[in-house]
């Protein structure tokens, strides 16, 4: 695990405290979508298919202080859209700071060069970058070709400057075992503090509807990429969450683990769906059927989902919820290796890569029509 010590006592004393407290339902990581507008139109996206007039609108500083505040969670994602693209993103970074959050500003990179002169290297900030795997896959993954080696230059210069950075890589059906190993590979090479891993989730608005992963595959994909790891390799994430992708172990999705509050306000139940909004972060808690959520319930919606979103806050739980936890996660930590013979077979299987069948969809790259959604 790669997280900083500072970091990980925060999150713990945060944990344990609200387990003194007896409060069952927390949130652990604030998913702040200060705006949807991208400058890239990735296939498995469901975030940017919004009409112009709310692909226009931002988050104001004040209104992200206010979620921040409201919610108390320790750490704060800032995905979108493309954060780098609001127009006040440095005032929001500075506020949060301010207030001691841990930030994952995720982001495709592509303007992350261009724009490193409004941040300050900070504990608090790491530039989560958006890298699918090799630049074959990545390229198709997010239809721009060239995008990989932009995001490899951003990540270079941020490293260079003394920022923390990480990689987010979101995995659909078709991807290489290999090929993604390989990539973790590289990004160790390149500096990397640490990786994220996480499956798609298939949104219904996503324009390639064809590659999501079912739970079975995600498993068979994820023990195939995370037995027998090399010792180089670290991940920004929890090791128990990678156990449950791996299929070593199962959790029940808590979706108020990690909410999301964007231009619409408190999104109903989780970052994936729209099961409607409320007006305050007490509300959202107060007034979501939750028992209607997760794989269990039967919800079709949640059929397939072992995302981040839903399940990487129903890890981190189970670590501060008995010694058995504690001791799982210190196993999960300190022996990483995770033998396995049968997944080394799982290796050899052969794989034909989606781009292997699907050619690029190269998203022409209209400067003049960005700007026109820019608020
Ligand atoms: S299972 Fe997935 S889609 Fe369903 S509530 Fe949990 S995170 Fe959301």
């Amino acid at each position: 695990m790669s997280v900083p010590i500072s970091q990980a006592w925060t999150v713990a004393s945060y944990v344990l405290t609200q387990k003194l407290k007896g409060r069952k339902q927390y949130p652990l990581v604030l998913m702040l979508e200060p705006l949807y507008r991208c400058n890239l139109a990735c296939a498995g996206c469901g975030k940017i298919q919004y009409p112009a007039h709310v692909l226009k609108r931002e988050l104001s500083p004040e209104e992200c202080f206010n979620a921040v505040d409201e919610c108390g969670a320790p750490m704060v994602s800032i995905p979108g859209g493309e954060p780098l693209m609001h127009s006040q993103i440095d005032k929001i970074v500075d506020g949060l700071v301010a207030r001691k959050r841990y930030i994952y500003l995720c982001t495709n990179a592509l303007l992350l060069k261009e724009k490193l002169h409004l941040f300050k290297p900070s504990k608090y900030l790491t530039f989560s970058v958006h890298l699918d795997g090799q630049k074959e896959h990545h390229d198709f993954s997010v239809c721009r070709e060239g995008g990989y080696e932009l995001a490899v230059e951003g990540i270079k210069a941020a490293l260079a400057r003394g920022f923390r950075v990480t990689t987010n890589t979101t995995l659909f059906d078709g991807a290489d075992p290999n090929s993604v190993r390989a990539f973790f590979d590289e990004m160790m090479e390149l500096g990397v503090e640490g990786m994220m891993l996480s499956p798609g989730y298939n949104y219904d608005k996503a324009p390639d509807q064809k590659h999501f992963l079912g739970r079975a595959r995600t498993r068979r994909l994820f023990r195939a990429m995370l037995s027998n790891r090399k010792p180089a390799w670290r991940f920004n994430q929890s090791m128990l969450f990678l156990e449950f992708l791996m299929g070593k172990r199962d959790f029940r999705c808590t979706p108020w683990g990690m909410p999301t509050y964007s231009v619409f306000g408190w999104q109903k139940p989780c970052y994936l769906l729209q099961d409607g909004y409320a007006d305050t972060f007490d509300e959202l808690m107060a007034t979501t059927e939750w028992a209607n959520y997760g794989t269990e319930s039967g919800n079709p919606q949640c059929a397939n989902c072992m995302v981040h979103s839903g399940y990487e806050a129903s890890g981190v739980d189970y670590t501060f919820s008995s010694l058995k936890g504690l001791l799982a996660t210190a196993k999960a930590t300190l022996f990483t290796k995770n033998e396995d013979d049968e997944a080394l077979l799982l290796l050899n299987e052969p794989v034909t890569p989606v781009h292997a069948y699907n050619p690029l969809v190269q998203i022409e790259a209209h400067p003049e029509k960005l700007e026109e959604t820019r608020a």
